[in-house]
């Protein structure tokens, strides 16, 4: 049985400002509402302008070790505090 959900390389999802800059790492995985998004886990202003909307296969391809996180379920979330590259 194939219980893993496959993500379609173009499936919307949110990043903020510093993970599309590559300016921060991703630290926090959320599944609010269902929607996936990469964070850099400080905190940020409730203003939509820090988030970026972008493919999930491009924040993938960018950030391989996120692989292991993706079998969260909707409303879940994931943090870690570091980075082990
Ligand atoms: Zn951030």
């Amino acid at each position: 049985m194939e219980n893993k959900e496959t993500i379609p390389f173009h499936q919307k999802s949110y990043v903020c400002i510093h993970v599309f800059e590559n300016v921060r790492p991703v630290l926090l995985v959320s599944r609010e509402h269902g929607d996936w998004c990469f964070l850099c886990g400080d905190d940020h202003p409730e203003d939509a302008s820090i988030y970026r909307a972008v493919g999930i296969g491009h924040v993938l391809s960018r950030h391989p070790d996120l692989a292991e996180v993706m079998d969260l379920l909707p409303d879940e979330e994931a943090e870690r505090s570091k980075v082990c590259v």
